[in-house]
């Protein structure tokens, strides 16, 4: 599998996939997906036990892990919003200066993570399923922080694509509502029918909503592979995966211990 941006690891039966950082973030932001192992499989998608055992490797620091409902609102990394809270949200955007970890979970949505160091460094940690691909979060979210950050470069941008479901596994009935609302927003390079079914490309279309927002292709990574095809690697809601979750966790250097 080609996994340019992306490292494998694997520590104590856990397989890991590390984020590699461009030159100029670093020292200042990590991230890490953890996928199909030990760790996640004991504790069960719970963000609360998944912290219990790994906080400290990070200080003891708090994390912040929204209940997420596939909606385009995002938090920031900070104590006000940290465990035993679960506040309503699908993106949590960390900054040099955040008090806090931050993290997603997911089976067969899809991971996003968008960094740079312009004006001042900044991460975003997005989840972005069907619903939230449809309703752009990634989009929404970048138009955002253009927004509060005037000067910001899009060209300074990296971007990574998770692990989630694969184009030919992602099928969806041709009648249902929201398959009908889906077919006005993806671009139809992005979805194929066959069947009385659609057949959705979530990560084409992230990718697609990522270079709408001027981020360089060159600066795209995606990890090859499908959650539900390589369910032995990941967790996969449609393979049966009720509980156990691939956890996306990220935040300041400074934070490892
Ligand atoms: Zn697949």
């Amino acid at each position: 599998m080609d996994n340019r941006g992306f490292e494998w690891t694997k520590e104590k039966r856990q397989r890991k996939l590390r984020l590699i950082m461009p030159e100029e973030l670093k020292n200042v932001f990590f991230a890490s997906v953890y996928c199909r192992g030990e760790l996640m499989d004991s504790t069960e998608g719970d963000p609360e036990k998944i912290w219990e055992i790994l906080s400290s490797n990070f200080n003891n620091t708090g994390l912040v892990a929204p209940y997420q409902v596939h909606g385009t609102q995002v938090i920031t990394s900070s104590s006000s919003f940290a465990l035993p809270l679960r506040p309503e949200a699908d993106g949590v955007l960390i900054e040099a200066s955040s008090d806090s970890m931050a993290s997603l979970r997911f089976a067969d949505c899809c991971p996003v993570v968008i960094a740079s160091d312009s004006p001042a460094p900044w991460m975003l940690l997005l989840h972005s399923g069907f619903v939230g691909t449809v309703k752009n979060i990634v989009g929404r979210s970048l138009a955002g922080l253009y927004e509060n950050r005037p000067g910001s470069k899009s060209e300074r941008i990296t971007a990574w694509i998770g692990p989630c479901i694969c184009r030919d596994c992602y099928s969806r009935k041709m009648e249902d509502p929201s398959t009908q609302n889906a077919l006005t927003v993806f671009s139809p390079d992005n979805y194929l029918k066959k069947n009385g079914m659609t057949y959705f490309d979530i990560r084409g279309e992230i990718k697609r909503q990522l270079m709408q927002c001027s981020v360089p292709y060159d600066n795209i990574y995606e990890v090859e592979g499908c959650t539900y095809c390589n369910n032995d690697f990941y967790y996969s809601y449609r393979a049966g995966d009720e509980k156990a979750r691939i956890f996306l966790l990220g935040g300041n250097t400074t934070k490892e211990a």
